[in-house]
């Protein structure tokens, strides 16, 4: 089972949900693993302290030119989906930090004038905590391709019972690196007029995914009921609601697990997965009937 947690916007909740979640599911003997794939500011292991093993670059190749082989022909920068290269006065500029390494510019260029070197844009850290195996990602200062950082993430996963993937918010390309192998996704917002919104904008992401989902409320006690009443809209089902409890917040500020500080949460969480398995199993058995529907 490997399960994604989302949200439309920063701050919702989304890294309580997936640190408890995954904390109640190994203190119940189950094999999981945290992947941590909000590499820009990555903050799980701030509440799970996790024990760092291992540690590893994310590399991206980038052509060099060498000059004395180049013809000033233009074709690498016609071919250079990213704007990262241009060809001015017959000399070839580079902008490194636009380059996703894809090779399109050497493979073209028909004097074989590239080499390709590599340029560290993060980390990935593995390591354990309280019998979950961890791993997040860290993207340098003033990077932009987090998602070759989140990949790195990914690459990284085991093969656990549970897979955890902390995304990063929003619904852009980095979001999307990080939920679209999934095999569920847990939508976390809030009850407000912001959260509705960047909620139904997750929504056709996953949507457009065809990822099935369930949404999560945090503070669902404060704001108003046009989160509930859209999701009754649009049949969603909401598998968890966790309540505007100042307890939740002082264990926050300390760092500390829900489930620990308040072990109240645990049966939320552990009713809160128990749904979402019925929902993927639902989910997997309409997929089967689609498909023997298209053999027959
Ligand atoms: S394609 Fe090759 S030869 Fe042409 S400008 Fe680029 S590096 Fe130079
Ligand atoms: S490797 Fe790809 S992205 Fe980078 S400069 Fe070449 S064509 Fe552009």
């Amino acid at each position: 089972m490997k399960i994604a947690i989302a949200s439309g916007k920063g701050g919702t909740g989304k890294t309580t949900i997936a640190t408890n979640l995954a904390l109640g599911l190994a203190d119940k003997g189950k094999t999981v693993q945290l992947l941590d794939c909000d590499v820009e500011e990555p903050n799980c292991h701030i509440f799970l302290k996790p024990e760092i093993e291992s540690s590893s670059a994310v590399t991206v190749p980038i052509p060099r030119v060498i000059e004395e082989k180049c013809t000033g022909c233009g074709i690498c920068a016609d071919v250079c989906e990213f704007s990262a290269i241009a060809v001015i006065k017959g000399k070839v500029l580079i902008f490194p930090e636009l380059c996703h390494g894809c090779g399109a510019c050497k493979l073209f260029c028909p004097e074989d004038a590239f080499i390709e070197v590599p340029r560290e844009l993060g980390i990935v850290e593995e390591g354990k905590t309280n019998g979950i195996r961890f791993v997040h990602g860290l993207l340098n200062i003033g990077e932009l391709m987090s998602p070759a950082v989140i990949s790195g993430v990914k690459k990284a996963a085991g093969d656990p019972e549970i897979l955890i993937l902390d995304s990063p918010p929003g619904t852009s390309c980095p979001v999307i690196e990080a939920v679209k192998d999934a095999e569920f996704v847990l939508l976390v917002t809030e009850p407000t007029p912001f959260g509705l919104n960047d909620l139904e904008l997750a929504v056709g992401m996953v949507r457009e995914l065809n990822i099935p989902f369930a949404v999560a409320i945090n503070r669902s006690d404060v704001g108003n009921e046009d989160v509930k009443e859209y999701c009754k809209r649009e049949g969603i089902e909401i598998v968890l609601e966790i309540p505007d409890d100042r307890g939740i917040a002082e264990a926050y500020s300390r760092g500390e697990m829900v489930i620990h500080a308040l072990p109240e949460y645990q049966k939320t969480f552990e009713a809160c997965w128990t749904k979402i398995t019925d929902l993927h199993e639902d989910a997997l058995q309409v997929e089967q009937q689609g498909k023997t529907a298209t053999e027959s």
